[in-house]
């Protein structure tokens, strides 16, 4: 039980803040217009991979961001050459990378190659430039088709994020989306809702009625539209949000949703170890000078079986009862008495071996998710 993937970290992810500028729906951990402390902040993330004591092998590695791609080849460079001690990779990992179109370049795609990495998730939204520009994307369609070409001479895996739910996006505009990704024979695809985070330039739009925001119904039918398109195009639909060919699901993401433990390295990057939560801070300044106070939150036995139930309903193959149960130490039932209400409303189905949405419910999984907590 020691080893148990839910206890000792098996993935880790690493946190590039820098952003060439902020997306009108981001609020995530970024900084903007602090190019020239990149160097700063890679003697910053050195000082705290020091504090792992001694090198720990994962499976799974993930550099996110941020724009992990706008670093210029020679901090790149750095930044693979100093994971690979800290995160020597297993036999048959997975090395996955976040990139914008319009920082890749064909040299740093040689240099991800060079290091071992075998996937990259590319942040392409949307192939409509109107969408483009409702979001502040920096980049045109075209630019995602070159990045994405010369990516697949050197990289197996590509996957791409597209948003939907843009104001003023049809059926139409999201199928068109869709299609031209799923025309450039990539292995991956990952598609979000646009959310209106509290303080992001389009959130401040809509509360001033400059912007107005899709309907739930609409939202509902693109989602939909995705589910039917991609699906038709032999793609598993295989979490809420995620869809991939025949063995290209994303190996790191699927160690989240299972609620297994990782590391977290940089800006606030959130780890999971030991069965503690924690996220480190977001103040960049604090974060340079090698001040990390993380917030932490050490979960009960039965906040655990909790947490972890909701995320593993996000996945198709939804949750193991026996697995669960060696998981948390509880059994499913207990942990969600209104769980036999929910498949009677045809929202949840159970095979009494595990429990999974139903397609109806995949349109409702957070208010599914949410009476099961
Ligand atoms: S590129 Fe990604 S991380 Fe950077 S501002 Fe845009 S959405 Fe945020």
């Amino acid at each position: 039980m020691t080893d148990a993937p839910w206890l000792v970290p098996q993935a880790a992810y690493v946190h590039i803040p820098f952003c060439a500028h902020r997306c009108g729906y981001c609020d995530f951990a970024i900084v903007v217009g602090k190019d020239h402390l990149m160097v700063r902040y890679l003697d910053a993330l050195e000082a705290e991979l020091e504090t792992l004591i001694q090198p720990r092998p994962v499976q799974t590695l993930f550099i996110g961001g941020g724009t992990p791609s706008h670093l210029p080849e020679a901090q790149l460079e750095r930044l693979l050459r100093v994971l690979k001690r800290w995160f020597p990779l297993e036999s048959d990992a997975e090395y996955s990378i976040e990139a914008n179109p319009e920082s890749l370049t064909a040299d740093k795609i040689v240099l991800l190659a060079q290091h071992g990495v075998n996937r990259v998730s590319l942040g392409a939204q949307s192939f409509d430039p109107r969408s483009l520009a409702v979001l502040q994307r920096s980049h045109d369609p075209t630019t995602i088709a070159t990045a994405v070409k010369c990516l697949s001479g050197s990289i197996s895996q590509i996957s791409i994020d597209l948003i939907f739910g843009v104001p003023g996006q049809t059926v139409a505009h999201w199928t068109d989306d869709l299609d031209r990704a799923l025309n450039l024979g990539i292995s991956h695809i990952s598609t979000y809702g646009l959310t209106y985070e509290k303080g992001t330039s389009l959130w401040k739009q809509r509360r001033s009625g400059r912007l107005i925001p899709l309907t739930e119904d609409d939202e509902l039918t693109l989602y939909q539209t995705a589910i039917e398109r991609l699906t038709k195009a032999s793609f598993t639909h295989y979490e809420i949000s995620n869809f991939a060919l025949e063995g290209r699901q994303s190996r790191h993401n699927q160690i989240y949703w299972a609620n297994y433990a990782y590391y977290g390295i940089g800006l606030g990057a959130a780890r999971y170890v030991g069965g503690v939560r924690e996220v480190n801070t977001r103040d960049f300044d604090a974060y340079l000078a090698g001040r990390r106070s993380w917030q932490s939150e050490k979960l009960s036995p039965l906040d655990r079986a909790r947490e972890t139930m909701a995320v593993q309903l996000r996945r198709a193959e939804g949750i193991h009862r026996v697995f669960y149960r060696r998981q948390t130490g509880h059994d499913l039932d207990a942990v969600a008495p209104r769980l036999a209400a929910l498949v009677d409303q045809g929202v949840l189905i159970d095979t009494s071996e595990r429990v999974f949405l139903s397609a109806n419910g995949k349109y409702v999984a957070d208010a599914v998710i949410e009476k099961l907590l």
